[in-house]
């Protein structure tokens, strides 16, 4: 009886959790002092902040060199087409290097307790984006982050790659909002990540995936009455810039 009741408790808090929406940070904590989207410091502050998860954006340089950059630009530079030895000449805006991807992942092997949230961006052919994704899962493996990486991309090619070349259990979210529930999870992927506009369009999006098994992430939610809605739909993850707003919504919940 009594192991059936620490079950119980077990289950019980394990739903809780779940049910609670979760923070993930957007180009990481940026907005702190001295800081700048997709810098170091960034993921750093979401690590201190404790936020479920920071995301950043990854583009591969001309001499196939990953970046965490959202692009297309760096400085006057397409982030692209452009070697990587230029591109690091240019500081962000704090004056931080710009960061490659391994150096983003050495800081995440730092605190594991908030996940990497890997944006893939659009390359500009389908097996430049096969490589892209080969190399950055190759880049996690190396670091024994699997567990610890999530990944979201708007082309359905990148998504279809990482599940075609990731392990198993790898989580793959898509963020273009023109695919219902139920056809992203025909396709494999783990959950959505769609712009509040959208979910609000289309709110019962949030209960066909909880059904199915898929996860729900909305974007980027900075306004306190789309964090509110959000966390009155259920909504798994709210990706934003004010994560300390984000929070204390939640906490008002
Ligand atoms: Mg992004």
């Amino acid at each position: 009886m009594k192991k059936l009741i620490c079950l119980w408790s077990l289950i019980l808090i394990t739903c809780t959790a779940m049910a609670q929406t979760q923070i993930i940070a957007h180009r990481g904590f940026h907005a702190t002092q001295n800081s700048a989207h997709n810098s170091l410091s960034a993921l750093q502050h979401a690590q201190d902040f404790g936020a479920y998860g920071s995301e950043c954006d990854v583009n591969e340089t001309s001499d196939g060199v990953l970046v965490v950059a959202h692009g297309a630009y760096h400085g006057d530079y397409i982030i692209q087409k452009t070697d990587f030895q230029t591109l690091r000449n240019v500081k962000l805006k704090n004056g931080e290097i710009l960061p490659t991807l391994d150096e983003y992942l050495q800081q995440a092997t730092k605190n594991t307790a908030t996940k990497l949230i890997i944006e893939i961006k659009d390359h500009n052919t389908p097996q430049r984006e096969a490589r892209v994704v080969k190399n950055i899962l190759k880049a996690v493996k190396k670091y024994k982050l699997q567990k610890d990486v999530e990944y979201i991309a708007f082309r359905q090619n990148v998504c279809d790659e990482l599940l075609k070349q990731g392990p198993k259990g790898i989580k793959v979210a898509y963020l273009n909002g023109n695919l219902t529930p139920e056809y992203c999870h025909a396709l494999g992927y783990t959950g959505i990540d769609y712009n509040i506009g959208v979910m609000k369009k289309h709110p019962e999006w949030v209960k066909e995936c909880h059904d199915l098994g898929l996860t729900v992430n909305v974007w980027t939610v900075n306004k306190t009455e789309d964090m509110k809605w959000c966390v009155d739909h259920n909504v798994d993850y709210i990706t934003t810039d004010n994560p300390e707003e984000t929070a204390r919504v939640i906490a008002n919940k």
